[in-house]
C-alpha cells in the first residue's frame, strides 16, 4: 500500500478538523499531517481512515481516534529526540505519530500477534522505533527513565511501576477510570519523590489488561 493525493488531501482536512476542536500543538498537527493513517486500518475499515473515529482492528482491539492520539501526543510536550514509551501498541498508529515527532520510542503490546502486525507496518513505512511483546504493567525499566510514557488503554490506577520510570520533569500521560469512563491524567514527576496530577477530559479506550496472549 502507498500514501496517495487523495489520502494526503483527507489528511488536510482531519488537520483542520483537529484544529476546530482545540489542538495547537503544530508539531502534533504537521506529524498527523504526515503518517498515512489508512495503512494502519483493518482493510474493512480503509475508507474510513480520515474520520476522526476509532475502528476496530484485529484482537478485539482498536486503532485510536485522532483527536485523541493528538492530546495524548500535546500532553507529552513531545521535544525531538525525547524517549518515550508507549504501552499499547495496538495498530501502531500513535507510535508512528510520535517518532514522526522526532522521539525515540519504544513500545509494548501484550497481544503478540498485534505486536508483530505493527512492527511489520512500521518498519516497511521506514519509522524507526522499539517494539516489545510483553505487559506494559512492568514497563521497560532497562530503557529508561523516559521523558515521557504513554498509556493508550484505560487503567484503573496510575501503574506503580511505570512512574519510577519517568525522568524528574518527566509527564505520564493515562487515561484513568472504570471501563465505561476515563479521565485523561498526567503525572508529572515534579521531583524524585514527588508527582503532580492535572485533568484534561473525558475519554474512551479498551482496557489496561495484565498479562500477555500469545496466539490468534
Ligand atoms: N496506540 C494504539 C491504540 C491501541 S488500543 C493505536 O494507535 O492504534 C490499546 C492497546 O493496548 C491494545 O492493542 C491492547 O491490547 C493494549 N494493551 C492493553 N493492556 C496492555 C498491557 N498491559 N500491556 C501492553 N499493551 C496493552
Amino acid at each position: 500500500m502507498t500514501d496517495t493525493f487523495e489520502a494526503k488531501g483527507k489528511r488536510k482536512k482531519l488537520v483542520a478538523e483537529l484544529r476546530q476542536k482545540g489542538i495547537t500543538d503544530e508539531e502534533v498537527l504537521r506529524a498527523i499531517d504526515t503518517v498515512p493513517r489508512h495503512m494502519f486500518m483493518d482493510p474493512a475499515f480503509l475508507s474510513h481512515a480520515y474520520v476522526d473515529k476509532a475502528f476496530p482492528i484485529t484482537s478485539g482491539q482498536t486503532i485510536s481516534q485522532p483527536y485523541t492520539v493528538a492530546v495524548q501526543s500535546s500532553l507529552l510536550r513531545v521535544k525531538r529526540r525525547d524517549k518515550i514509551l508507549e504501552v499499547g501498541t495496538g495498530s501502531g498508529y500513535q507510535a508512528a505519530v510520535l517518532v514522526a515527532m522526532g522521539a525515540k520510542v519504544y513500545t509494548i503490546e501484550r497481544f503478540r500477534e498485534l505486536f508483530l502486525k505493527a512492527q511489520r507496518t512500521l518498519t516497511s513505512m521506514g519509522y524507526s522505533a522499539d517494539f516489545f511483546y510483553g505487559d506494559g504493567y512492568e514497563g521497560k525499566p532497562q530503557y529508561g527513565p523516559f521523558d515521557g510514557i504513554v498509556i493508550t488503554a484505560a487503567a484503573p490506577e496510575v501503574p506503580e511501576a511505570l512512574l519510577k520510570q519517568l525522568k524528574t520533569g518527566g509527564r505520564l500521560v493515562v487515561p484513568l477510570g472504570s471501563s465505561d469512563n476515563q479521565v485523561m491524567t498526567v503525572v508529572e514527576r515534579t521531583g524524585p519523590e514527588t508527582f503532580e496530577y492535572s485533568q484534561h477530559g473525558n475519554f474512551i479506550f479498551v482496557p489496561m489488561l495484565k498479562g500477555t496472549v500469545n496466539g490468534k
